[in-house]
């Protein structure tokens, strides 16, 4: 790293969503690209460069090409023909004649030829109320986009670095997060994004600080500028001094021996005083992590969020499926892994899937509704599920479920994946549970009809509480608003355990709501006793459950389901967690 001695230190202030400290060299992913330079370029390199053009237009072709068969093969996509308008805008005569006059007469680099075709083209458009027009506007871009990506080699796709990096973005898709090499990344600073995106998620899955809401760094850092990243002040210093990294090595061995502690107790039970076994288990995104969750504390894996996988290669066959499944399985074992089916699109997508982009993608094709409607793709991850599961314990549960029918509809998929299985010689046990995801008020409500349908419930609250309160999650502007311990929220949780109860089936929480330590005492108090966490969360928990008497904790939930308002709740667990386990807030 540049020894930062004479640089001056500069420091932005942001958000952090992740906790943790890091200190390595800056890796800048630009999501947009600035306007290509007109390097000149020899006449003798003229052929050379138009290669280069031909060869970013060819793998175009062939990105354009994967997507649109995809669409096709989807009963009554429109879609396709969208993509049919970006291969003939590709190979438009008038634009190649156009761009390879203009390299070979003005001798110019093929980018900056070809952007600023397109860009005139875009200009001539921009604006237009017609809305055929605008498309065509947007259609360029798209191409554009695409091609000048490839020129570039800048595509996302696996970058591998050398050394440790802290990833510095204008945002970061969960798709670009499973196509970055993990095992060198050391945190993540976003100019966007909030505490409740799957970015964040996945960092606090990973154990990594992330900070967002980091004001213009993507312009202002160079990859390979040294920084450090301050998971829970929220900074990120450009060229950090002597003096604050001394600062920050004797704060990093304080916290070490807080946690090594904690720690400490990690494999033993979590029962509280009065006897009551609070089940915490672990979320995971990755395979690579069952060895940490495994040695987390945690027994289970109370939520798989399957569609990471997807993401890493979405045309995946089903063995490839099922031997990563049965690595995950057998890490846990004699412990269970709840997978869960699918959850793509939201700020998940899929491009390979989606097609067109939704207004609202949140409200939009998601989840189930993805799987139900893509049924080749939701048989492939049924049938790699149930092969699994003779190798541990399984779980599988659906997301974004809105009521009974889509259960139903998925379970018959499932026992038409398990019969073709069985006539094909492949043994499937009995005690695989099936459960839905409780994480949209309609599911919520009507929990005792869907109750009846499964062996578990599973309260996602991260989306219970955006589509509660109708706060996008990933909306920094509404972040305020974004409260899991809003009355309506937690009546709706009460009801779910309710119906769980009634029902004489298991329910859990796995929202980010169950990893917060000023949160257990309620949620113990509205009678939750299986939670599910990032794995850095699940020894500190387990503290807090031992120190909690669940008696108590429900005269807590009593008191507090009689509130009005989510910073009361908020501020009266939080206080009756400050008196139970102080340590844990130091
Ligand atoms: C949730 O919504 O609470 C949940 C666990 O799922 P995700 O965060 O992946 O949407
Ligand atoms: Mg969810």
């Amino acid at each position: 790293m540049i020894p930062s001695e004479s640089i001056p230190e500069k420091i932005w202030h942001g958000t952090a969503v992740s906790s943790g400290v890091a200190h390595a060299v800056a890796h800048v992913l630009k999501d947009h690209f600035d306007e290509p330079e007109e390097t000149p370029i020899a006449a003798e390199d003229v052929e050379k460069e138009l290669e280069r053009w031909h060869a970013a237009l060819e793998i175009t072709r062939h990105e354009i090409e994967a997507v649109q068969k995809v669409m096709e093969n989807e009963q009554g996509s429109s879609e396709a023909d969208i993509f049919e308008a970006h291969l003939l805008l590709l190979h438009d005569n008038s634009i190649l004649k156009q761009v390879e006059k203009t390299v070979r007469e003005k001798l110019i680099c093929v980018d900056a030829a070809y952007y600023r075709l397109m860009c005139k083209h875009m200009d001539a458009l921009r604006g237009l109320a017609d809305s055929y027009l605008r498309e065509r506007f947007l259609d360029i871009k798209d191409v554009t986009h695409r091609v000048m990506r490839h020129l570039r080699g800048e595509m996302l796709q696996h970058p591998m670095f050398d050394d440790p990096v802290i990833i510095i973005a204008h945002d970061l898709t969960p798709s670009d997060t499973v196509q970055l090499d993990r095992s060198k990344v050391l945190g993540f600073a976003l100019e966007t994004g909030s505490a409740n995106s799957h970015a964040a998620i996945i960092a606090r899955s990973l154990g990594l600080p992330a900070v967002v809401r980091l004001h213009n760094i993507c312009e202002e850092l160079h990859s390979g500028d040294p920084v450090l990243l301050d998971g829970e002040e929220g900074l990120l210093l450009l060229n950090p001094s002597e003096e604050t990294l001394e600062g920050y090595r004797s704060r990093e061995a304080q916290s070490d021996a807080r946690e090594d502690a904690l720690q400490l107790t990690r494999h033993q039970p979590s029962v509280t005083l009065d006897g009551c076994v609070i089940k915490v288990s672990a979320n995971a995104e990755f395979i690579e992590e069952m060895d940490a969750i495994r040695d987390s504390g945690a027994e289970h894996v109370g939520l798989f969020r399957t569609e990471f996988l997807h993401l890493e290669d979405p045309e995946g066959t089903e063995d490839w499926l099922a031997e990563c499944y049965t690595q995950a399985v057998k890490a846990m074992n004699p412990g269970e892994v709840i997978f869960r089916t699918l959850d793509i699109g939201g700020d998940k997508v899929d491009p390979l899937a989606a097609g067109e982009t939704e207004p609202n993608p949140f409200l939009g094709w998601r989840g189930i509704r993805v799987s139900l409607g893509k049924q080749d793709l939701f048989r492939k991850q049924l049938r790699a599920l149930l092969r699994a599961a003779s190798q541990g314990r399984v779980g599988i549960m659906f997301p974004m479920v809105c009521g009974v029918e889509e259960v139903r509809a998925a379970r018959a998929l499932l026992d038409s994946c398990a019969s073709e299985l069985l006539a094909e010689g492949y043994t499937i046990p009995d005690e695989i549970q099936i459960g839905a995801m409780i994480e949209i008020p309609s599911a919520a409500l009507t929990a005792d009809l869907i109750a009846t349908e499964v062996d578990f419930l599973s309260l996602g609250t991260n989306d219970l509480t955006q589509y509660t309160l109708a706060v996008d999650r990933l909306n920094e502007r509404v972040a305020d608003l974004y409260q899991p311990t809003h009355p309506s929220v937690l009546r709706l949780i009460q009801m779910t355990v309710d119906a769980a109860r009634r029902a004489g089936i298991r329910v859990c929480i796995c929202g980010e709501m169950a990893s917060d330590i000023d949160l257990i005492p309620l949620l113990i108090g509205l009678g939750l006793n299986e939670l599910s966490v990032a794995s850095g969360q699940v020894a500190r928990l387990k503290h807090a459950v031992r120190k909690l008497n669940a008696h108590e904790c429900q005269t807590l939930a009593d008191e507090i389901m009689k509130l009005g308002s989510g910073p009361e709740i908020l501020e009266k667990s939080r206080s009756y967690a400050l008196k139970i386990y102080p340590e844990l807030f130091e």
